[in-house]
């Protein structure tokens, strides 16, 4: 089981309670730990410089390989942190016939800029992108999704209708990074039960490995929750950028 998360703080954050300990470096500084074709889209199209902490931290530990339950205001940068480790993980395994990452946002607003922000960074490795946010034709994005669909973003009502389609789980099967963006307004939205509904339909990570990243502004108990169902206990970490 995962820790108690405020004891599990303490051994991750350092003694101060700051993350200066943990120093934003450059993008530019992290050539051979990104990809130079995501570096360039960073550098060229998003003109990002420095990395933010939350970026460095999780980037860090993400491609460490360890699940993550990231702590971090809005406003931080979140997108990019937990977009890179992603895009590392798709060009580590190499071209699969499914859906490699999968991002869950509270709202359509937030799925569609988290679909424009990895369109930016993947222009250059010919990823696709999609999204399924409800409001429009559920056919149309199903064609979508059937052909090339490396990176999904969803809203959950959205994601467990397309759950009903053995086709659309079939290309789950590829999936290798799960991201849950935004917990804590998740839960307050009353997505707790789409959320166990969706974690109950993805692949069997005894047969299926993956890695998970959490993401949350404030850790409530449904958000603890979430993190022990969730995340690997052998293979966790949980940090704060929150001072
Ligand atoms: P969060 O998800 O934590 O609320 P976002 O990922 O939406 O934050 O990023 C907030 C804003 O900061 C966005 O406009 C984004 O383009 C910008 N941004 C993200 N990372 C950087 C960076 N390293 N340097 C400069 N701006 C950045
Ligand atoms: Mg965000």
């Amino acid at each position: 089981p995962i820790p108690n998360i405020s004891t599990e703080i303490k051994k991750t954050t350092p003694s101060n309670g700051k993350e200066e300990a943990f120093s934003s470096p450059e993008f530019s500084d992290m050539e051979g730990k990104i990809d130079s074709k995501v570096l360039k889209a960073v550098a060229q199209d998003l003109k990002y410089d420095l990395m933010t902490p939350i970026q460095s931290r999780t980037v860090l530990e993400a491609l460490s390989g360890k699940d993550c339950l990231a702590q971090a205001k809005t406003g931080t940068g979140k997108t990019i942190a937990f977009l890179i480790p992603a895009i590392q993980n798709i060009i580590k395994r190499g071209p699969v016939p499914g859906i490699s990452t999968l991002i869950i946002s509270p709202t359509r607003e937030l799925a569609m800029q988290i679909g424009k922000e990895a369109e930016m960074l993947v222009k250059y490795l010919g990823l696709k992108v999609n999204w399924v946010i409800g409001g429009t034709n559920i056919n149309s994005e199903k064609n979508k999704l059937m052909s090339k669909c490396d990176i999904l973003v969803a809203t959950p009502g959205r994601l467990i209708d397309h759950m009903n389609d053995p086709e659309f789980n079939k290309k789950l099967l590829y999936l290798n990074t799960y991201i849950l963006d935004e917990a804590d307004r998740l839960l307050d939205q009353g997505f707790a039960p789409a959320i166990d509904k969706i974690h109950s339909n993805l692949p069997d990570r005894r047969r299926y490995v993956r890695q998970n990243l959490l993401f949350s502004a404030t850790i409530p108990p449904g958000v603890n929750k979430i993190a022990r169902d969730l995340l690997d206990s052998s293979n966790f970490v949980h940090f704060s950028t929150i001072p």
